[in-house]
């Protein structure tokens, strides 16, 4: 697919063109034009524009029109936009048909019907003895767009990350600047030619191409015309931006990396566990940022579940590429650094060989790793692959100590089966996110986000619009 961008409600090529490559089979498939500054200024400007125009004076009922119309648009070219998930991250079919496509639609969805259920507090006011009048008021509580919001998303799920960001940005009355992960332009381009044809006034969305650092992601978060970035991406992206848009003091949303640990009990369902920690830690060749990396299991069950947990990596067969040779490379010096470290490699360890045309693209092999101390680069550094390591523990509170012990806090997933136990451990894991006996399992109010180094604020249900918007109190003497 030949990507564009979309700025001022038009589709333009501008810039020099670079590849997209497919990561099942290392082969060109499509391309994407680089924003060069004065695209991403136009953009920025288009926005503005919008603002002042027919979007900035849309009422909520129109703006939940519009993004139904959009969510109507992406279910009409539903195989349209699997095909490109697909081909743009080599993740299975099946994923991006149950998941990305689908969520994608249910985002915007989501919150037109949000836009109603949403309500601000008053408060009557008696300040006895005021010495300006009566001392008696009501206030209450408007809440306004911030303007031109800037969102910058990954490659892992990038539909359905994208417009996590855009449909609430929307929703609260901003103008949006877009710009999607180089890798993977296609599906952005769809919504683009989506949004165009449910008739959302000109500017109201834009979308830019390009890379991040020196290019279109540094132009976008500098820029002195964006009023609010959200980003989702590594944590370290996530600090370049912060500097890049501290001159400006832009408010941020951040989404970013982790470690995310389980924490496996002896009294849990013990083939729910292998199978759960199994699904976290493999689905999408474990390229989604709640993935599962660090196991900490029970001893007395400890030997049992590595082996169930090393069969079923090992059982898995058609699994899908990393996203390019670069992150292969990385994912497998990783793997190289284990054994370093003095890791015992219980299932996989390598690069597969398919014998067909898979073996011209990025797959590493489902990985199970035991033996490493909490102090090993392997047990603490995101690695962003199908791989986790798994050690043993004796106590819960050395259960939760190893767990804490990490610079990331975004999802954990604790596995037993005594109500008291998980309701004490629980709220002492250091993550935003805690799923008991299960992974994953999303309702879209929820908050969602990570502490310590996975991000910054929390997104879903009305999080998100809290964002996207500054409530301004209005007090009225009475
Ligand atoms: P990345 O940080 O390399 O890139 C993300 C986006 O930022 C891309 O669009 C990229 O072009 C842009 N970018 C890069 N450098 C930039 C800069 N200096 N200024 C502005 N923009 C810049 O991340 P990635 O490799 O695409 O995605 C994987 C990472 O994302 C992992 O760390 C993963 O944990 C994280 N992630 C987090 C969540 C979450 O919800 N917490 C979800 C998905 C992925």
């Amino acid at each position: 697919m030949k990507a564009e961008h979309y700025v001022d409600g038009a589709f333009v090529s501008a810039g020099t063109v670079f590849p997209v490559i497919d990561p099942v089979t290392g082969a060109g498939s499509g391309s994407a034009p680089e924003a060069t500054r004065e695209v991403v200024d136009a953009a920025v400007r288009a926005g503005r524009a919008a603002l002042k125009g027919a979007w900035g004076s849309a009422a909520d009922g129109e703006r939940a029109a519009a993004l139904r119309a959009v969510a109507d648009g992406i279910d009409a070219r539903f195989d349209e936009f699997v095909d490109a998930e697909v081909r743009d991250t080599g993740k299975p079919r099946e994923l991006a048909a149950t998941v990305d496509v689908p969520r994608a639609a249910g985002n915007f969805r989501a919150y037109a019907d949000l836009l109603y259920g949403r309500g601000e507090r008053a408060f009557t006011t008696a300040v006895p003895g005021w010495s300006g009048g009566s001392g008696q008021a009501l206030n209450y509580t408007v809440r306004r767009p911030l303007g031109v919001v800037a969102v910058i998303s990954p490659w892992n799920l990038p539909l359905l990350l994208l417009t996590w960001k855009v449909a609430p940005a929307l929703a609260a009355g901003n103008a949006v600047v877009a710009k999607p992960s180089e890798e993977t332009p296609s599906t952005a381009t769809l919504l683009a030619s989506v949004i165009n044809d449910a008739g959302l006034p000109a500017g109201a969305f834009n979308l830019v191409h390009g890379h991040g650092a020196g290019a279109a992601g540094e132009f976008l978060t500098g820029h002195p015309g964006v009023d609010a970035i959200a980003f989702t991406g590594e944590s370290a992206t996530g600090a370049a931006i912060m500097r890049n848009a501290a001159d400006h003091v832009t408010p941020l949303s951040f989404e970013l990396g982790g470690k995310n640990p389980a924490l496996v009990f002896a009294d849990a369902d013990l083939e729910a566990a292998v199978e759960g920690t199994a699904r976290s830690s493999f689905t999408h060749s474990g390229q989604i940022c709640l993935c599962t990396e660090r196991v900490y299991v029970e001893r007395p069950v400890f030997d049992e579940f590595v082996s169930r947990l090393g069969d079923r990596a090992r059982a898995l067969k058609d699994y899908g590429p990393m996203i390019s040779a670069a992150h292969r490379d990385k994912v497998l010096s990783y793997y190289r650094l284990a054994r370093e470290e003095g890791a015992t490699v219980v299932a996989g360890g390598g690069a597969p060989v398919f014998g067909d045309a898979r073996d011209g693209g990025f797959h590493v092999e489902p990985t199970v790793l035991t033996g490493l101390p909490p102090t090993a680069r392997t047990v603490r550094e995101e690695i962003f692959g199908p791989v986790c390591h798994v050690a043993p523990f004796d106590t819960e509170d050395e259960a939760l100590r190893l767990a804490n012990d990490s610079p990331y806090g975004l999802a954990a997933t604790v596995w037993t089966r005594d109500l008291s136990r998980a309701h004490r451990v629980a709220p002492r894991v250091e993550t935003g996110i805690v799923w008991v006996n299960c992974w994953n399992l999303r309702d879209l109010r929820t908050p969602f986000g990570g502490v310590k180094a996975s991000g910054i604020g929390r997104e879903g249900g009305e999080y998100s619009l809290d964002f996207f918007s500054e409530p301004v109190n209005v007090c009225i003497q009475i």
